[in-house]
């Protein structure tokens, strides 16, 4: 087949996380591939958005998000120490994070410019570089706590970096940075002059206790520092596509023009569930909390007695699982083998780990399982899974 793709796309791959979807839709699998919840978003958020369609909330919103979900954003931010954000001018609601990180890059990233990852990273900021012509950098970060050496992201930064990309809590590592690791991140910012972009979609869900911290409240980073959330992760609705972009107006004005072309606005109807969504009590973000850690033991259990080694998250809803004995013991060669014989042989789909790291042979013990889901679901995959476990 020809392909008149254009230069910028042609060395894209398909997304592995929705191919791994699919496969586990074709071979009837447990689905812990991609990271979407398989139970239902809050009873209130959904009726205030059959609430909204039915007001007639249906037109285009503002461009740069309703007025009121935008307040509703800010107060979030503020009752969480965060207070000094304005919603009129720095707050831009996008559709999803995907599309706040791509406009991040599409408006402050100029081609040739390098943009440092920590290795593994999601998928989607490969790609997110592509598009805005510019090359990545990588700074890996090592099992089994996920720390990075503070020299090698030093070695990362030349002359041509503009940007840093800190996901935390961390795809799919669970990784939640500390407070220090941010410290350095922000002061080679200020001394290099970089821009940070932050992407903080898993900001809500953390365990035992850990504290998520915001890289844009450090000193000096406020004005370069894009923050991005979105409503997906932490009310169950990763279908809506509503996220935002937090920036002083330097960078959120270049942002505003990409998503005003791009996409015009997010869903008008979904903005105003967001306002019901983003003024829930304590008590959800506490339930939630406890809710997902539950979920994380019941998975990391059962993965380590199927024979897999864990290293458990300290927030996200994802696990990175060491599969090197289960290859040796199959005879497959790698984690794409290993993941299409899960799906087709035992039942359970995961996403290899080679798709989170620039140099895939790195992710080639590693597959990543997601436990957004209910109890009974990881415990039909940890009974499929259970056919792995080495035998005493
Ligand atoms: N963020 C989710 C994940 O990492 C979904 C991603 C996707 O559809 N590419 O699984």
């Amino acid at each position: 087949m020809t392909s008149y793709g254009a230069e910028r796309v042609a060395t894209f791959t398909e997304s592995v996380i929705r191919d791994m979807t699919r496969l586990a839709r074709a071979h009837d699998a447990v689905n812990l591939a991609q990271g979407f919840p398989d139970f239902p978003a809050p009873d209130e958020v959904k009726e205030a958005a059959v609430a909204a369609i039915r007001a007639d909330v249906n037109q285009y919103p503002i461009t740069w998000g309703a007025p009121d979900f935008r307040q509703a954003i800010a107060a979030s931010y503020s009752a969480r120490g965060w207070a000094d954000i304005d919603p009129e001018r720095e707050i831009t609601v996008m559709c999803g994070s995907t599309e706040a990180m791509a406009a991040a890059f599409l408006a402050l990233i100029d081609p040739g410019s390098e943009v440092v990852l920590f290795e593994p990273f999601y998928e989607n900021y490969g790609p997110d570089a592509r598009l805005a012509g510019s090359v990545v950098r990588t700074v890996a970060l090592n099992p089994p706590d996920w720390t990075f050496d503070p020299d090698a992201l030093r070695a990362a930064i030349g002359g041509r970096t503009r940007a840093i990309v800190v996901n935390t809590p961390h795809n799919p590592t669970g990784k939640v940075f500390a407070g220090e690791e941010l410290e350095l991140i922000a002061s080679l910012c200020i001394e290099h002059d970089l821009l940070a972009f932050t992407d903080e979609i898993y900001e809500q869900i953390v365990y035992d206790g850990a504290t998520h911290h915001f890289l844009a409240q450090l000193p000096g980073m406020a004005e370069r520092t894009v923050t991005i959330s979105a409503l997906s992760k932490t009310y169950s609705v990763t279908g809506w596509r509503v996220g935002w972009a937090i920036a002083t107006p330097g960078l959120g004005g270049p942002i505003r023009k990409v998503h005003d072309f791009l996409t015009v606005a997010a869903p008008a109807p979904l903005q105003a569930a967001g306002v019901v969504a983003l003024g829930l009590p304590a008590s959800f973000y506490r339930q939630l909390r406890a809710e997902y850690q539950e979920r994380r033991d019941r998975l990391c259990d059962l993965l380590e007695r199927a024979g897999f080694t864990v290293s458990r998250p300290a927030g996200a809803y994802y696990v990175i699982a060491g599969i090197s004995d289960h290859l040796a013991r199959h005879g497959l060669v790698d984690d794409r083998a290993f993941a299409q014989w899960l799906v087709e042989e035992i039942g359970v789909a995961g996403v290899p780990g080679s798709s989170f790291y620039a140099r895939p042979e790195l992710g080639a013990e590693q597959l990543r399982f997601a436990f957004p889901k209910r109890l009974p679901t990881l415990d039909e995959a940890g009974r499929r899974l259970a056919r792995l476990a080495p035998r005493e």
